[in-house]
């Protein structure tokens, strides 16, 4: 089978450590026939949740699901909103000013949602945003203003209408029992109508994340058509002519585009892809919060990657390759290694440097036992799996581009993964010029896009409103 030519290599001297290190790691390096089996596997899984057939669009395991969003900024969006971001790491939230369409204010303030409730109550979670926003705007001195509402909630869900979103499940850090088959946005409203200070805000818009990247992309750069999340989780959003969604039927008028958000997360969830899956991302799924789902996401996303990379080591130690066989109590330890620890370790790969995977080392109680050898193996661990996500993801933007027959398209792209990743950039880079060779592709990030995004779709919804158009 032909290789990659942007191969990970392992540096070190041939023996037969070396020979079992790249044995037990060959599965986790992807051929290119494969990705492109991956990619045409994504094609027709989106094919099949857009089509007329209820039946057949329940065998799929993407979502494709309208969002409702059908118009972007035109310039002459004025006024203050709020936006809200939840979903990931952290919760935010955010001020957005707009003078002539353009951004004159953008303040966001991020808040850390207590692991108690995490697990739910799902009221919970509604009440503790809703008094977030109370001290956001004593603080912001925003009291009293007509505040209308941005909500990014990053979960699957199916839409009703822009303001309407049924929760399908929690994913990524949310781990409550209810809330599921539940309206996201009702539920928010009921949690803000408790409180007098809120009387003023408006829920204008509930949307993914991805959808607020997408709108916060196409306010840099008109011909952004994609919105893709690379963070704790992953997924992805584009524009789509309403003639090729067979599922909606809808008339086609003006206009003639609607944002559908893909949910490429769960992307493999029916086994459709399970021809790359090693036994590490079989422990990776055992051992996460969603068993069983959200598998294309549990191969790379940031909950997930460092978590890959212990398992292979603890894999490579057991069989004393590596460590001298010793494994530490941090290593034996679930989720000890953390996709920063990570990042950092691709620096080094990076740089050509090995001062920050040694302090990994020695974080991981290990520094007494790695060799120069150790070292090497570490580093070359994290580029299996950092090549691996950029292939998986960069082979997905391709196969989008090659259904949506663009010659240009910009991809914003938001997510501390690629934020803080070293080299996913090139990566990705690598596999959609490979890949999607007629398209002409940009991926810029737009910081905090998910969050300005909904802002942005506020400003829409209110241009709307007042002007019908
Ligand atoms: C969710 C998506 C979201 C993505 C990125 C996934 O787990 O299902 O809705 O867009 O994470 O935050
Ligand atoms: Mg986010």
């Amino acid at each position: 089978m032909a290789t990659n030519p942007k191969c990970p290599k392992l540096n070190v001297e041939d023996s037969e450590k070396k020979q079992r290190i790249l044995e037990i790691t060959a599965p986790l390096r992807l051929p290119d026939e494969t990705v492109k089996k991956v990619m045409d596997t994504l094609d027709s899984e989106m094919d099949l949740a857009m089509n007329k057939d209820p039946q057949k669009r329940k065998q799929s395991s993407c979502l494709c699901e309208n969002t409702y969003v059908r118009a972007l900024c035109d310039g002459t969006e004025d006024g203050d909103y709020l936006a809200l971001d939840l979903g990931g790491t952290n919760f935010r939230v955010i001020h957005l000013q707009m003078k002539k369409g353009l951004i004159t204010r953008d303040y966001c303030k991020e808040v850390r949602i207590p692991e108690e409730t995490l697990c739910g109550p799902s009221k919970d979670v509604y009440e503790y945003i809703a008094d977030s926003i109370c001290v956001f705007l004593e603080e912001e001195n925003l009291k009293g203003k007509k505040l209308p509402l941005g909500f990014t909630f990053s979960f699957p869900m199916t839409q009703k209408g822009l303001k309407s979103g049924i929760l399908i499940t929690w994913t990524k850090s949310f781990r409550c029992k209810d809330g599921v088959g539940d309206d996201a946005g009702a539920a928010l409203e009921a949690a803000m109508a408790k409180r007098e200070e809120l009387k003023d805000v408006e829920l204008a818009a509930i949307l993914n994340d991805t959808t607020g990247t997408i709108m916060a992309g196409a306010y840099a750069d008109h011909k952004c058509y994609i919105g893709v999340i690379l963070g704790t989780g992953c997924n992805a959003s584009y524009l789509e002519h309403i003639e090729n969604i067979d599922k909606w039927n809808l008339p086609v008028e003006e206009p003639k585009e609607v944002v559908i958000d893909i949910e490429w997360g769960a992307f493999g969830d029916n086994g459709c892809i399970d021809f790359i899956k090693t036994d590490y991302d079989r422990e990776v799924d055992k051992y996460s919060n969603h068993v069983g789902s959200f598998t294309f996401e549990k191969y790379f996303a940031g909950m997930y990657m460092g978590e890959t990379v212990r398992l292979i080591l603890l894999h490579l130690t057991r069989e004393g390759l590596i460590f001298n066989g010793k494994v530490s109590e941090t290593l034996g330890t679930r989720n000890s290694l953390t996709t920063t620890h990570a990042t950092k370790i691709e620096k080094d790969n990076k740089e050509g440097k090995s001062e920050r995977t040694l302090k990994v080392i020695e974080e991981m109680g290990l520094k007494g036992e790695a060799t120069e050898f150790d070292i090497s193996v570490v580093k070359y661990v994290c580029e299996v799996i950092s090549i691996r996500a950029g292939q998986l993801v960069g082979g997905a933007l391709a196969a989008l581009c090659n259904r949506m027959k663009r010659p240009e398209v910009t991809v914003a792209v938001d997510g501390s993964l690629y934020q803080y990743h070293p080299r996913l950039h090139d990566f990705l880079m690598q596999n959609i010029e490979k890949f999607a060779p007629e398209t002409k592709v940009k991926l810029i990030l737009v910081d905090d896009g998910s969050g300005k995004g909904a802002g942005l779709v506020a400003a829409v919804v209110d241009r709307l409103a007042k002007h019908g158009k």
